[in-house]
């Protein structure tokens, strides 16, 4: 493998619920952990929604701003210059809930183990169930589908009003 480098802020956005976020780990061609810059405006969720993975943990830098995360119990309130472990089998949600905007690094490991088990009610059936994502306008807009029902429950990206 050669040495590749990549100035992040060149590196395409990625279709998400934040203002931006750069899979650093995708351009460069990491293959062992998931390496994730997200910029989050006031009000918006990184990523998408309450998940947890089996057997994968994160650790979340936060370089600028206050993060919240939703767990099971209190939110954990994260703030510049801080970093949080959430390890596997621990359900999350993150968003800014701030008046500035949020910087963080979110590191994932082992990269081939990131599967995450949703557990959102869906609008449409009500049920607690699992997504299933979908790219479209050439994987500008991911469209996200209630396993059990069909109904779409959210989009986001570039093309997604
Ligand atoms: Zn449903």
């Amino acid at each position: 493998m050669p040495y590749r480098k990549r100035r992040v802020d060149d590196v395409p956005n990625a279709p998400a619920p934040s203002a931006e976020k750069k899979e650093v780990d995708e351009a460069l061609g990491v293959e062992a952990f998931g390496f994730n810059v997200y910029t989050v405006e006031p009000g918006e969720r990184v990523p998408w929604g309450y998940h947890h993975h089996p057997r994968h943990e994160e650790l979340f830098y936060v370089l600028e701003g206050v993060l919240t995360v939703d767990t099971p119990d209190d939110p954990v309130i994260v703030e510049a210059g801080e970093a949080l472990h959430v390890p596997p089998e621990h359900p999350n949600r993150a968003h800014n809930a701030g008046e500035a905007v949020v910087r963080l690094i979110a590191v994932g490991a082992p990269k081939a183990t990131d599967e995450a088990v949703i557990e959102e009610r869906c609008p449409s059936c009500g049920e607690q169930t699992g997504r299933r994502g979908e790219r479209a306008n050439d994987g500008d807009t991911v469209r996200l589908h209630c396993t059990a029902c069909g109904a779409e429950t959210d989009r986001f990206g570039r093309n997604s009003g």
